[in-house]
């Protein structure tokens, strides 16, 4: 690349009008004119886009930017264009061109003119396309959204993982940048594996949102659940707010029951047309109401700055998700509550969704579940808990009180005895049942299978049976989170002793846990999947 004559803050100002960088913008664009493979996350809101926007507007030839949403990319253009006074200074190429518009860009690309080229990871799949890039200046390639690359990411698109071979044909030696907001340790290794970055530069930005207030509420039957939700929302007058749930159906039962309570909100989901979908997007960007009643459909792209609370009325499917679409509140840096309603029934109800997935789709997903529900009942600082998960480290005294475990301490219990009656059951069973079964022996609770087995018999059999299943059924949930013992998946379930429930049990060790009875109640019973 050509050595860079112009202060890159001047840069900055000529191109953007903006004084300064943000966060680690200025190294993350020096080591793209490097020419060196860079890795950028960052959370939302960041300032990606810049990341190699500014790059691409210094470098001779032209940047090619691999997008995965063909919707936004008219959006990401004409923002560029925003900033220019050349409207060819970028361009968008994708399957909704028609075949003159394709020839205009081709031309003004032949021409130099062109220094940012977004591409849909399907235009690379066509020859053509690739034979025509091999004969133009490319200065570097972004993959931005990178994290659809992996699995274990929130949103995976397998054509992603073809971006490799296909950069390849065009030209071999081409830096490549590799953007996303998110970022766990699993999905970066997955990152730089698949798009085989070249001993990269890896940017890794805090994912501390200081300004959003996280909160877990046990979620009791639906009418109660709702008089909460209306009660929250009336405190919050007048304030933008998202309430995600995980059907379409109580999208709208939900955005009716508020409306009955005086409250303008509208449901959101991709079940309504395109046209009713825009139209409710508006009126809600534009205030003509206040709540949006939503399936995750909503939200990618949306960049509406005063969202005042975002909440979950059923536990997200991952950790990651949760702090993606609560990320969309307080993006102005100013408040944002964000409340989770959790019921355990609710976790039932995502492993029940996953029923007819393969089974390697079927653990991914369960071991994210894990993590969300490790999350909801931890009693350690939220923003902890959600900062480790990025592979963050965090101090709970930098949280200032901003979480419900911060500010309200959970009480803890002692439960060193009753742990080992449960890692007894399971080994006196031989590792060979699920939870609802172990519990029955714990508690003492007499079924025919049970008579026939002569479980009955076993020494543990009843041990418990001054606590209730609930009791039990926490306690199991808080054991697989300490690591103790661990549900095998492939075997329908099946609890199992990990190596430190064994060691547990040779020598028990004192161990406090806050339980969780109240996530046992009858949360989300009436709700279908
Ligand atoms: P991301 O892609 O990381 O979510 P964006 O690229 O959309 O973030 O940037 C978020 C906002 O920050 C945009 O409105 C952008 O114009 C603004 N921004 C980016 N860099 C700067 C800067 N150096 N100074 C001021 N504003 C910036
Ligand atoms: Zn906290």
């Amino acid at each position: 690349m050509a050595v860079v004559k112009e202060s890159l803050i001047d840069a900055l100002r000529e191109h953007f009008g903006f004084d300064s960088f943000k966060g680690n913008q200025e190294i993350i664009i020096k080591s793209i004119l490097a020419g060196k493979d860079t890795f950028v996350i960052m959370p939302t809101g960041g300032g990606k886009s810049l990341c190699y926007q500014l790059p691409a507007l210094m470098s001779p030839g032209c940047a090619l930017i691999v997008s995965p949403l063909i919707a936004l990319m008219k959006n990401q253009v004409d923002l560029v264009r925003s900033y220019s006074s050349k409207d060819n200074v970028a361009h968008f190429l994708n399957s909704t061109l028609s075949k003159a518009q394709i020839k205009k860009v081709r031309t003004d690309l032949l021409s130099g003119k062109t220094k940012m080229l977004y591409v849909a990871p399907e235009t690379l799949t066509k020859q053509e396309n690739l034979d025509f890039f091999r004969e133009l200046e490319i200065s570097f390639i972004a993959v931005d959204e990178a994290h659809c690359i992996s699995e274990w990411g929130h949103d995976f698109r397998p054509e992603y993982r073809r971006l490799k071979e296909m950069i390849e044909q065009i030209n071999d030696q081409l830096p490549i940048i590799a953007l996303t907001a998110t970022a766990t340790p699993k999905v970066q290794s997955d990152i730089v594996k698949n798009l085989g970055l070249r001993d990269p530069e890896i940017y890794l930005s805090s994912f501390n949102r200081s300004n959003l207030y996280y909160e877990i509420r046990p979620k009791r039957k639906k009418e109660q659940t709702i008089r909460e939700i209306v009660k929250f929302i009336h405190l919050h007058k007048g304030k933008s707010g998202i309430i995600y749930t995980l059907n379409r159906k109580t999208t709208e039962e939900l955005a009716d029951m508020l409306v009955a309570n005086n409250i303008k909100a509208v449901a959101y989901h991709a079940g309504l047309d395109a046209g009713t979908r825009a139209q409710r997007q508006d009126m809600f960007l534009h205030e003509d109401v206040d709540v949006i009643v939503a399936t995750i459909a909503f939200g990618m792209g949306i960049d509406k700055p005063d969202v005042r609370f975002v909440i979950h009325y059923n536990i997200p499917k991952s950790l990651e998700n949760y702090y993606q679409e609560t990320g969309r509140a307080g993006r102005d840096g100013l408040e944002g509550i964000c409340v989770c309603f959790y019921s355990y029934k609710d976790v039932q109800k995502l492993e029940h969704l996953m029923r007819d997935k393969p089974l390697s789709e079927r653990e991914m997903g369960a071991q994210l579940i894990n993590e969300t529900v490790a999350y909801a009942e931890s009693s350690a600082c939220r923003r902890k808990v959600i900062l480790h998960y990025f592979g963050e480290k965090y101090e709970e005294s930098q949280c200032n009180n901003a979480c419900d475990n911060c500010r309200n301490p959970k009480e803890k219990i002692e439960v060193k005895n009753r742990v080992v009656v449960v890692l007894k059951a399971i080994q006196s069973l031989e590792e060979r049942f699920g939870t609802e079964y172990v519990v029955n022996i714990i508690t003492g609770k007499v079924n025919p299978q049970i008579t026939t087995y002569q479980h009955n018999q076993l020494e543990v059999f009843g041990q418990g049976k001054e606590f209730d299943a609930h009791f039990w059924n926490s306690l199991i949930r808080q054991m697989m989170l300490e690591d103790l013992i661990e549900k095998d998946i492939e075997e329908y379930g099946l609890l199992k002793l990990t190596e430190k429930g064994h060691s547990f049990l040779k020598e028990p060790y004192s161990i406090m846990v806050s339980l969780n009875h109240q996530f046992e109640e009858d949360g989300g019973e009436d709700e279908e999947v």
